[in-house]
């Protein structure tokens, strides 16, 4: 399976923001965009004006990151937000959010999206009571997330939702911390979904 190798701090630096990668460190005085707030490599402290391509592709490229989706997949969503009702840029970003790897996320069962999509490949999530362990499995309103009887001692685990408890859930999930489940109340709602990108130049861009 193709997946990311990059160090992901480079990742951040290239998108000149914090894009959240490496769960806690990414709250710390290690952060690396923290320290070093200038594209990576030789040229990382030139400045030029972005063109509109440029500045489209960009955006793109940071919804890609934050969910840790490659390219053939993320054009799939778009296909699949550009069918449905409703505005495409949203529709784009609530299909992302549905991903199982980013409810776990989300949810502070993991403490970064990269470690939710290993723990649930290694099949320590069950969705429904059922084990899930496929990481972009969407899912839908009423869909529960439940930690495996035998993976409620796992250190990561543990930690993550130990670390949780200083952030707030969002509100289209409900977490019930004593028994390691979640729910997904409802889908969300744009103002749920606040990322730091302009869906609207990833649409203009897959337009042309
Ligand atoms: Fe990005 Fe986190 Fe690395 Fe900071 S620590 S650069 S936010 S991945």
């Amino acid at each position: 399976m193709a997946r990311h190798t990059d160090p992901v701090c480079r990742l951040c630096r290239r998108e000149g923001m914090k894009l959240f990668l490496k769960g806690d460190r990414c709250f710390s005085a290690k952060c690396s965009q923290e320290k070093r707030s200038y594209p990576p490599g030789q040229h990382g402290q030139r400045r030029s004006k972005p063109s509109e391509y440029g500045l489209q592709l960009r955006e793109k490229q940071k919804m890609k990151r934050i969910y840790g989706v490659l390219e053939t997949q993320f054009r799939t969503y778009f296909k699949m937000a550009a069918r449905q009702k409703g505005i495409t840029g949203e529709n784009l970003v609530r299909l992302l959010e549905q991903r199982l790897d980013n409810v776990v996320h989300r949810l502070g069962l993991a403490a970064s999206r990269a470690q939710a999509r290993v723990l649930v490949r290694h099949g320590h999530f069950h969705v429904n009571g059922r084990r899930v362990t496929i990481s972009s499995a969407l899912l839908r309103a009423g869909d529960t997330v439940e930690v495996a009887q035998k993976s409620r001692e796992m250190i990561e685990i543990v930690a993550a939702i130990e670390g949780a408890k200083k952030r707030r859930v969002p509100s289209w999930l409900e977490l019930d911390a004593a028994n390691f489940k979640g729910t997904v109340r409802t889908l969300p709602s744009k103002d749920e979904m606040a990322i730091p990108v302009q869906e609207q130049l990833v649409v203009a861009l897959y337009s042309k």
